[in-house]
């Protein structure tokens, strides 16, 4: 036995690699061993929506290559599925009985997509992206039947909608809300993206949810809650996602909606660390991928190393490319939590700011990713908007005194 110390992560996400990192970064002799339900190397799983119809098998996709593995020492489990905490003998036990001890443990099991809870979701042609195997069958079973509808006005729904529209198939996206990516836009740059969507020739529908799928064995309409029906032969769903606690039900690890964690991202129990899209933080699951990634890097950080660091959120950013459409939207863009909101249309580029105590605090903008930077800086570190006439200057005027006052 050696006297290096045993680090075992659970799960093969981004969150899991990051942290590998960080506890290689920090101690050379560790056993590090990644524990992956998936049979694949860990991978960039937003490109499942973003680059659907790309080669998602290429190395492109993943996030490290093996050789990387290999160069750091850490054993990766493919296939690997842990299946029972035994925290009292600090062992993992995986399906095929195999029992891992550690010194520390660490658990990145991710999310699972929210499950459609509607008659006629089991029948064949229902889909939904999660893992790259999702993406593999739907390409594969899309050879027949092209209309689609797409359940989710969010923005991996209209991620996936986009790019089966791109494919040549015919889409109708149907979200039970008002309007399309409610979480992320105003009322008036959802409306910009309805029209958007209608310029594609993609169909629209809003305000009605799912009654039923129906289908012999594979799908053929889906029926509103008003009884409009919807012909198609594929379903594909993205109503949000639900972390993956089951391998710590049953055991002291506390949980709410995800694994309950401290700043510093301790579970409740000694030596057990949880990060990614199955932690929850302050009563909060981000489920974001850069979220995960500085979760699992301080988590990795935190396990290793003699003085702890808190994780401190990030300003979130939503970056969307679709439909002809490019903008972002960034920090809180809700109109109850400001003190006042400055919106200007220039040359058809909508962009909104949100302000409070005379900082912005978000922004919503069509400018395009590359402008996001500027924006996303001011709300990192609260630049004030003193002696700046937001009532009367232009958006850009305003930006060019921010970003000048960045740089000081
Ligand atoms: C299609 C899609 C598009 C997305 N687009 C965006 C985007 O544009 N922007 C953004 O910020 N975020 C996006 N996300 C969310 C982002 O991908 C996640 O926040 C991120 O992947 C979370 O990383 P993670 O490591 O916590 O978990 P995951 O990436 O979910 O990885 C967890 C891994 O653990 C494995 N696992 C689970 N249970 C066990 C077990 N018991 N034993 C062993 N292994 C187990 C799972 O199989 C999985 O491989 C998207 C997600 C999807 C699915």
């Amino acid at each position: 036995m050696s006297d290096s110390k045993q680090y075992v992560i659970v799960g093969g996400g981004v969150a899991a690699v990051q942290a590998a990192k960080a506890i290689r970064d920090l101690d050379a002799a560790a056993d590090i061993t990644i524990l992956g339900e998936e049979n694949r190397l860990p991978y960039n799983r937003i490109k499942l929506t973003k680059g659907l119809f790309t080669d998602l098998h290429s190395d492109k996709v993943l996030i490290k290559k093996e050789k990387w593995y290999n160069d750091n020492r850490i054993t990766l489990k493919s296939f690997a599925r842990a299946v029972q905490l035994h925290m009292d003998r600090k062992l993992v036990e995986t399906a095929e009985g195999e029992q891992i001890a550690y010194d520390k443990l660490l658990l990145c099991m991710g999310a699972t997509n929210r499950a459609l809870p509607v008659p006629g979701a089991g029948l064949k042609r229902v889909h939904s992206l999660r893992e790259l195997q999702d993406a593999d069958r739907l390409k594969a079973e899309l050879c027949e039947g092209d209309r689609v509808a797409v359940i989710g006005g969010g923005v991996q729904g209209l991620e996936t909608a986009w790019a089966l529209h791109e494919g040549g198939y015919r889409v109708t996206v149907i979200e039970a809300a008002p309007r399309l990516m409610a979480r992320q836009l105003d009322e008036a740059s959802s409306e910009r993206l309805r029209k958007a969507l209608f310029s594609a020739g993609v169909e629209l529908v809003l305000q009605r949810g799912i009654a039923a799928i129906t289908g012999e064995e594979t799908v053929q309409e889906i029926v509103l809650n008003d009884q409009t029906v919807i012909a198609c032969e594929h379903v594909v769903y993205s109503i949000g996602i639900v972390p993956n606690t089951k391998l710590v039900q049953h055991t002291a690890i506390e949980t709410g909606s995800g694994i309950i964690v401290s700043n510093c991202l301790e579970t409740s129990e000694p030596d057990v660390y949880a990060a990614g899209d199955v932690a929850e933080i302050d009563g909060l699951v981000e489920g974001l991928w850069g979220a995960a990634m500085e979760q699992g890097r301080v988590a990795g950080h935190n396990m290793a190393a003699a003085e702890p660091e808190a994780y401190r959120r990030a300003v979130p950013v939503t970056l969307f490319n679709a439909f002809g459409v490019s903008l972002f939207s960034m920090g809180t863009i809700d109109e109850a939590q400001c003190d006042l909101t400055i919106s200007e249309e220039e040359n058809g580029i909508y962009t909104r700011l949100f302000v409070k105590d005379n900082t912005i605090i978000g922004a919503i903008s069509w400018e395009g990713a590359a402008a996001s930077l500027t924006y996303k800086a001011a709300i990192e570190q609260g630049v004030s908007l003193d002696g700046i006439d937001l009532q009367s200057s232009c958006l850009a005027d305003v930006m060019a005194e921010v970003e000048a006052r960045l740089q000081n």
